[in-house]
């Protein structure tokens, strides 16, 4: 996806040889046309997997997500970050996740009521760093008993180690830009 490369290049910030900002058009403020485009593209991809719904992680990965499930024409759900466990496993499921940015845990939260075992589910996040969200993510619609298709994610910094753990699980993993290197002198792509 070359348009996604080039904003990277143009306006990613390296903030170090790990994390890389993107605030001015997907974690801050949201070029609406690239998430146009960013939503055709995994549409495309999974057109055929019968997707049902897709999930994202609150909350940079709610404006790809909505662009990717208008584009497949289903609903999208808004799995919440939360700072201690509720004791309601009635209505709702919860697994602990590490958080790569703040370095700090938090409680990935479902709603039982929008997950159901019929739904086939594609994940669609941001980035995708050592996997520990799309794991949670991916943990909480076992649970449900839902399946999962696939994961969409943005930008993948192919350095670390979140493919090889997901793919370990079997899941179809599409990054429309792999990042190879991150330095003072600039952002590397794997293709
Ligand atoms: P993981 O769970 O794969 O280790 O990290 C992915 C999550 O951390 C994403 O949901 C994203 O919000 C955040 N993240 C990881 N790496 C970066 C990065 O380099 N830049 C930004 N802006 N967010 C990141």
């Amino acid at each position: 996806m070359n348009l996604l490369k080039e904003k990277i290049k143009s306006d990613g910030i390296v903030i170090n040889e790990h994390v890389l900002k993107v605030d001015s058009f997907l974690n801050h403020q949201v070029d609406t046309k690239l998430m146009d485009f960013i939503g055709k593209e995994f549409a495309n991809y999974f057109k055929d997997k019968q997707i049902t719904k897709v999930v994202t992680i609150e909350s940079s990965g709610i404006a790809p997500a909505y662009a990717t499930a208008f584009a497949l024409n289903v609903p999208f759900v808004i799995f919440k970050k939360q700072s201690s466990a509720i004791l309601d496993t009635e209505t709702t499921i919860q697994t602990p996740v590490h958080s790569f940015t703040k370095n700090t845990d938090y409680i990935l939260t479902a709603s039982k009521k929008y997950l159901t075992e019929a739904d086939n589910i594609l994940i669609i996040d941001d980035f995708l760093a050592n996997g520990q969200a799309a794991m949670g993510a991916y943990r909480i619609l076992k649970e449900a008993g839902a399946s999962v298709a696939g994961i969409g994610i943005v930008i993948e910094k192919s350095f670390q180690d979140g493919r090889k753990k997901l793919e370990s699980l079997g899941l179809d993993i599409y990054s429309l830009a792999k990042i190879s290197k991150i330095s003072s002198e600039g952002i590397e792509f794997l293709d």
